[in-house]
């Protein structure tokens, strides 16, 4: 109950929008953990893998160059030229075959004999030259291999469109770039100077056989083509998750309202009023008291009866602070009334057997008393049989401090429970209400008169002061006088009515 200001319409939307933005918030973080690992996962398993595939074009170039070596510081004479571009032929990826003599080439596969300058400097550990194009093909990208013996050696053009393809292939989730020295060739056979790359996480892995190494970087947008990728259903289902946990918020914490709340509310607002229906005595049918009924004055649906609210006050604790606004209402509109009441004349509360755990109930029992004081009152409590109140030291402590202050229990429904003889002896029951079913069989059948006897019966040798309760008809009347019970009660007298109704119509007449 305390808990009540979470059913507020903005608390439960923001709870269930924070609701929402914690789910959304955990399945961001779990998609992109997944997906980092993935990426990673994948990417690296590229990087390796390209290294592998750059390698065996090289190895291609390797093998040519091996072929040719002998021929390194020879005439470049047709045979030589010859075999030249017989390599070119032979081996895959290999475009030309060329020889050359301290920084000159002096024979070439493709032009025969030519002679052309070498910046072998140029060279990656004196082994790899990235170039954009050559002079028979310009924009076309290759990879020159060099292989020295002494100041002389073999130049072997490698294809650039066979190594671009596997950057292609293998960068689907990432940048990929093969770099040699300060250059670099990206998956579109672009090279590149310098130390312009993308921005984002790199990976580098170097080559085991030749100078060159592969660079992955992992772009901030790679993320997200990844998890587009990947992770398409999580990207659903998470904002879905959101939403689904957002409206179940919602609905719960709706619960924290609801009739609970509802019947504080109208606590607060004392829409709770006493009805009061007279008890009369049994023989001459004089108004001896009243049993006070609690009726919920409520602003659109009018009156409503104790069954549709007691059960859920019960439940909830409510009953007790309810059941003393009874007492205070009942106190302060009867206390200035006192010496109008006739002598002796009873308040009859109904008490539910938790608030027979509450010791404020003395306190609320001394004051209800303290008003009554020029002219006093009987004060009785109704315990109604169906619900048996446990033995325990606050109980009896409880019982002991209402009989000081001459507080009578009457046992109510009398006939529906279990209550023993030696329960009522225990608790001090003064008086036994028979319960209005069994009144409300006279004269049906002869085994219905039958039972009444009984339960009349019963309530007499106990000894206890005896109410029969809802007494409808002259014939209940005329069948209940020869037992000469001490109480009638029931619509035949007078029904439950408001305080000032009661007032009018049994106290100033
Ligand atoms: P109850 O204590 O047995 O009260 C008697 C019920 O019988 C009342 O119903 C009363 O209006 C009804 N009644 C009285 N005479 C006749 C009659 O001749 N014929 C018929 N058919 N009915 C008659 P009500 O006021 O609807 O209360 C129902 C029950 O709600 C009460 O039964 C009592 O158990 C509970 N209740 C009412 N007020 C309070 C309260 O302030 N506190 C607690 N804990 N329970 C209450
Ligand atoms: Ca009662
Ligand atoms: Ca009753």
């Amino acid at each position: 109950m305390a808990l009540n200001w979470l059913n507020r319409p903005h608390i439960r939307i923001c709870l269930s929008v924070l609701a929402f933005f914690i789910v959304a918030a955990l399945g961001t973080l779990a998609i992109s953990w997944q997906t980092s690992q993935g990426l990673r996962r994948d990417t690296t398993a590229s990087l390796a893998q390209s290294v592998r595939l750059v390698d065996l074009t090289l190895n291609n170039a390797s093998t040519a160059a091996d072929s040719v070596q002998n021929l390194v510081g020879k005439e470049c004479d047709q045979n030589v030229i010859q075999a030249l571009r017989w390599e070119v032929a032979r081996v895959p990826n290999v475009r030309t075959v060329n020889l050359y003599r301290g920084d000159r080439i002096y024979c070439t596969s493709l032009f025969g004999k030519k002679i052309d300058y070498v910046s072998t400097e140029k060279y990656n550990g004196g082994e790899l030259l990235l170039m954009s194009g050559n002079p028979v093909t310009p924009g076309h990208p290759l990879i020159a291999y060099r292989r020295d013996i002494n100041g002389n050696g073999v130049l072997i053009g490698v294809d650039g469109y066979f190594l671009h393809n596997i950057l292609d292939l293998l960068s689907t989730h990432s940048y990929l770039a093969l770099q040699v020295g300060d250059q670099w060739m990206d998956s579109k056979g672009k090279i590149h100077l310098g130390e312009n790359w993308p921005n984002g996480e790199r990976i580098i892995q170097h080559s085991t056989q030749y100078p060159y190494q592969m660079k992955l970087v992992i772009r901030n947008g790679d993320h997200w083509r990844y998890i587009f990728d990947y992770a398409t259903a999580s990207l659903v289902l998470f904002p879905l998750l959101g939403v689904f946990v957002a409206f179940m918020t919602y609905l719960l914490l709706g619960r924290f309202g609801g009739p609970v709340s509802a019947l504080k509310d109208a606590l607060a607002k004392k829409q709770f009023i006493p009805f009061l229906q007279p008890v009369v005595d049994g023989t001459h049918h004089r108004l001896t008291g009243c049993e006070v009924l609690m009726r919920w004055q409520h602003p659109q649906s009018g009156l409503i009866p104790p069954y549709q609210f007691i059960p859920l006050a019960e439940e909830s604790g409510l009953i007790v602070p309810m059941t003393r606004l009874m007492m205070a209402q009942v106190r302060d509109q009867f206390g200035p009334l006192a010496t109008q009441l006739s002598d002796d004349f009873h308040f009859g509360f109904n008490i539910c057997a938790g608030h027979f755990k509450d010791l404020t109930l003395v306190e609320d029992c001394k004051a209800f008393l303290h008003a009554f004081k020029d002219k006093p009152v009987k004060l009785v409590l109704e315990l109604t049989e169906r619900e048996l109140i446990e033995s325990s030291e606050i109980t009896h402590s409880l019982f002991s401090a209402l009989r000081r202050l001459g507080v009578l229990i009457a046992m109510d429904d009398f006939g529906t429970g279990h209550s023993s003889l030696t329960y009522l002896q225990k608790f001090h029951i003064d008086i036994l209400k028979i319960d209005q079913s069994f009144i409300g069989r006279i004269g049906t059948d002869a085994l219905a008169g039958h039972i009444v006897d009984n339960v009349i019966d019963l309530a007499k040798r106990l000894q206890m002061v005896i109410v029969a309760e809802g007494i409808e008809t002259q014939t209940q009347v005329d069948y209940l006088t020869p037992y000469h019970l001490e109480y009638f009660q029931g619509y035949f007298f007078g029904k439950p009515v408001p305080t000032t109704e009661f007032i009018e119509k049994w106290l100033k007449r």
